[in-house]
């Protein structure tokens, strides 16, 4: 790829400025067997940029998405507070939309049918589209029908050809991964019933910034959303944003409700013009806004470093707990390999045996932290914490403290 010629993926206005530069990295999601630590490892460029005209915070494209999602490792049904998150969605939007036997949910990138499995539950039709054939081959084990495609125009007529229109369009971070952005909302466009309803979850940009979440960069996630630049994209394809909710999961993400433009039943909230004001009154529409980030990042790897190197000094041991992506970023951008890091858990049997992409720190069960007695635990997931330090209690019995390093070093006495 030609630096120069890099375009923002929804408004093509070429890319001058970089929003923050966390140098080379390995894709995040490719977990090493032991046969792999002797040989080669890509690595890939992972500076994000901001788009002048749109605000547009994106990565661009490296790799194709066959190679990034057809193989991926993250079953979502793992996750107690994920699970839990899923439920009361759906409680919610069957509640305030009135959904039944006669309605149609489809939810694209369904995973392993850990969301649409509550809405079978209540008797009403439900269809999932998964890339990813292994995470698919779960869902349909489960008895959620799932189709194994990547969603964009093309997959949404088919469905619309079928008279598949979804009355309810779901998309659970999805959106920020996808890198044919204007493809595939111009699909949601279409496979949408005319009086149906999106609801879109990403993590917002507001929050990364305020909390310095910038492991949350990876390859695979090429758009980083403010609400006012996907309200415009939404708007380009003829959709629109009529309400919104601020959620706490992934460190703050948002819930964006949809419809088709013309569609006067569901009038734009409140809430809707409160949070683009707020976004506008914290400079999100000006490009030195974004421009202060990076300083802020480089800031924190410093932190980071300060904090091991004088632990390790002191003789202590680190172990970290969980294997997602955010952890790979943070610890290749960090260069904390496993001279800092004796091992790390992660209750995926899909991972364990498997060693981290980069730093190359081996993935064990969470049994083995009994044993070792680390000094201090480190958890990857910090969106998790609660619930990692609540399952992890037993660490203090040998005086093991829990740590977290973002947004910033911070010891659980
Ligand atoms: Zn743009």
């Amino acid at each position: 790829m030609n630096n120069t010629q890099v375009r923002c993926r929804f408004c093509g206005t070429p890319l001058e400025h970089s929003f923050v530069d966390l140098g080379m990295s390995p894709l995040a999601n490719s977990y090493l067997k032991a046969e792999q630590l002797q040989q080669m490892e890509p690595f890939y460029p992972l500076n994000t940029y901001v788009c002048e005209n749109c605000f547009l915070v994106q990565l661009p494209e490296f790799q194709s998405p066959e190679n990034i999602f057809s193989d991926y490792a993250y079953f979502s049904s793992y996750s107690d507070s994920w699970l839990n998150h899923a439920k009361d969605y759906t409680d919610l939007m069957v509640e305030r939309f009135g959904f039944d036997q006669r309605s149609r949910v489809t939810e694209i990138a369904s995973n392993d049918g850990y969301l649409l499995q509550y809405f079978k539950e209540k008797g009403i039709p439900v269809l999932g589209i998964e890339p990813a054939r292994n995470v698919a081959e779960a869902a349909l084990k489960a008895g959620i029908p799932t189709i194994v495609k990547f969603f964009g125009s093309e997959t949404a007529r088919e469905l619309a050809n079928e008279e598949n229109h979804a009355d309810l369009l779901i998309g659970n971070n999805v959106l920020a991964h996808v890198p044919n952005l204007n493809d595939f909302v111009r699909g949601l466009k279409i496979a949408l019933h005319p009086r149906g309803i999106i609801t879109m979850e990403f993590p917002h940009l507001m929050r990364l910034m305020d909390e310095n979440q910038f492991d949350t960069i990876y390859h695979e996630h090429f758009s980083y959303f403010s609400f006012i630049t996907v309200k415009e994209v939404f708007a380009f394809h003829g959709l629109k944003i009529f309400d919104v909710d601020e959620l706490p999961t992934h460190g703050g993400s948002l819930r964006i409700y949809a419809s088709h433009a013309d569609d006067a039943s569901k009038p734009v909230e409140q809430r809707v013009r409160d949070l683009v004001r707020k976004e506008e009154d914290n400079g999100f529409n000006t490009l030195e806004h974004y421009w202060s980030f990076g300083e802020k990042v480089k800031q924190t790897k410093r932190n980071i470093l300060d904090f091991m190197i004088q632990a390790k000094r002191r003789g202590k041991s680190f172990v970290c707990y969980g294997a997602p992506a955010k952890g790979n970023t943070l610890l290749n951008y960090c260069g904390i390999r496993s001279d800092f890091i004796d091992y790390t858990v992660d209750r995926s049997p899909h991972k364990q045996g498997h060693f981290l992409p980069g730093v190359h720190v081996p993935i064990y069960g969470p049994d083995r932290i009994k044993e070792t007695r680390p000094d201090y635990l480190i958890i990857l997931p910090w969106n998790l914490k609660e619930e990692i330090m609540k399952q992890m209690s037993h660490i203090r019995d040998w005086g093991g403290q829990f740590v977290v390093l973002i947004p910033e070093v911070k010891v659980f006495e």
